[in-house]
């Protein structure tokens, strides 16, 4: 077999033009189209899968804000949008444990289609970026791969929100990625079909978990004490018994996690019960593995339930994610990186593009903004190093491994995508480059858009 193969060059058609071009429709990639078309300019949305909502719609990672509870402040902006527009078209259901909406991952498909559809962005499904369109140190378009083949769109600006930071690090901006011993571990999602939930919402009470109960042993967890004991949808008593009499394997003692909304109809859906560690999502080799481990894995996890938890005697597999969930790969080397100190200290900055809640959630931490403590988002965080026309939103945005436990909550991805998506839109409007753009102007805007920034 060859070492390598030259691939010949090729002229590649031009099908598109547009003044933002969004690639990615994650949380930070939705919100960042919709922001830059409510500020007035043509808006074009590149997703590689057949619908938008990223984690929430592709691994059905429905809780988006259970976080919040009386005193946490926020945002507002478009996440708090994604909850109220879901709930109005019947896709979202009361989160339990916090005042928050689930969402329902496969109706906030519809949710993001209509809300696209009213802005004006045009989305354009099922293509993959798979290189930047660059003239010297400026992006100025994308090459995308479908079933049709190669093409190129071009774009004033660029926003990379596929989450892992593809657009730049292919550009050449720097990128970090965590070594993958110390990656937060990936995830198979599941959900259920066949709950009787009278029986276990009865088995919940009588047996309530609390975020103290995250340390099993197996897992640290680090709180602020505030969050020891209180009421979390946690599981993992079931499993231990299934190990303990020999149902499941010995070594699978990391399945446990959270359960999310168990609906009157007998589902239960985002069960986040299976850690995969050492899984690393920008390596294809390595999501097989754990695409096919994931899925082994969630059947014991649902044999474990079956026998030892009430209400779940005859539950069966109603589906999986569409992908495997990835937390963590590349973030930017940015402008600005966010600290620790940011995210525990409640970081203020001038180029705020909105606040996010204290909360922080990943690397053994979880602190819950049950006091009203928050943290602003500079812009700076946003804007990679070293390439001209592009920004990233979304969970690469630049800063460290703690910074990234409380920025790569989906709510805090929305803050970035809305920020990122109006200072495309002003770089477009005035004719600039975004690392130039009028942060004052932005900030006027993002008021206008309902974002709390101070
Ligand atoms: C299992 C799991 C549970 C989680 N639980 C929670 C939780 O309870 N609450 C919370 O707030 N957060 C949670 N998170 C984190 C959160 O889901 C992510 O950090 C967040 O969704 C990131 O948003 P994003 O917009 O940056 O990227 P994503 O949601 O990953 O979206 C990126 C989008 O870009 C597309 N894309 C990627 N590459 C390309 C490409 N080359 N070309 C075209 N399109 C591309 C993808 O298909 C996807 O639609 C969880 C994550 C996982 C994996």
């Amino acid at each position: 077999m060859p070492k390598f193969i030259a691939e010949p060059a090729r002229r590649v058609d031009v099908i598109h033009d547009t003044d933002v071009l969004v690639v990615g429709s994650g949380p930070g990639g939705l919100a960042a189209a919709l922001a830059a078309a409510r500020a007035g300019v043509d808006v074009t949305l590149v997703e590689r899968f057949g619908c938008m909502g990223g984690n929430i719609t592709t691994v059905g990672v429905e809780g988006f804000a259970w976080y919040r509870h009386e005193q946490t402040i926020e945002a507002g902006g478009i996440g708090m949008e994604f909850e109220t527009r879901a709930k109005e078209m019947g896709a979202a259901v009361p989160e339990s444990q916090s005042l928050s909406y689930e969402l329902d991952s496969e109706g906030f498909k519809l949710v993001a289609d209509q809300l696209v559809e009213q802005a004006g962005v045009r989305p354009m499904l099922h293509r993959q970026f798979v290189a930047p369109i660059m003239e010297g140190d400026a992006i100025v378009g994308i090459i995308t791969e479908s079933k049709a083949g190669r093409e190129a769109i071009m774009g004033r600006v660029v926003i990379d929100a596929t989450g892992d930071a593809d657009i730049a690090q292919r550009a050449g901006a720097p990128t970090n990625k965590t070594p993958v011993e110390q990656m937060q571990a990936a995830s198979v999602m599941f959900h259920l079909a066949g709950v009787d939930k009278t029986a276990f919402m009865a088995g919940v009470n009588a047996d309530p978990q609390t975020y103290a109960d995250w340390a099993t042993g197996e897992w640290e967890i680090e709180t602020s004490g505030k969050e020891d004991d209180m009421f979390s949808p946690f599981l993992a008593k079931p499993f231990e018994r299934a190990i303990k009499d020999g149902v499941i394997p010995a070594h699978l003692n990391t399945i446990g996690g959270t359960w999310g909304a168990v609906h009157d109809s007998g589902e239960m859906t985002y069960m986040n019960l299976v850690h995969l560690a050492g899984c690393d999502g920008t390596d294809p080799e390595s999501m097989t593995k754990f695409e096919i481990e994931g899925r082994k894995q969630a059947m014991h996890a649902i044999n474990a339930l079956r026998k030892y938890t009430p209400g779940c005697g005859d539950v069966r597999l109603r589906n999986f994610g569409m992908t495997i969930g990835i937390r963590d790969t590349r973030k930017i080397d940015a402008i600005y990186n966010m600290t620790e100190t940011d995210v525990r200290e409640q970081g203020r900055f001038d180029d705020s593009i909105g606040i996010y809640p204290e909360f922080i959630d990943g690397y053994g931490i979880l602190i819950l903004p049950t006091t009203g403590r928050y943290m602003q988002i500079p812009y700076r965080s946003m804007l990679p190093k070293g390439v001209k026309n592009l920004l990233v939103a979304g969970r690469a945005i630049g800063g460290d491994k703690i910074a990234h436990a409380a920025t790569r909550n989906m709510a805090c991805c929305a803050v970035a995508g809305q920020g990122a998506g109006i200072a495309a839109a002003l770089a477009v409007r005035e004719n600039r480059d975004v690392d130039s753009v009028d942060i004052g102007a932005v900030q006027t805007e993002l008021r206008r858009q309902g974002v709390r920034i101070d």
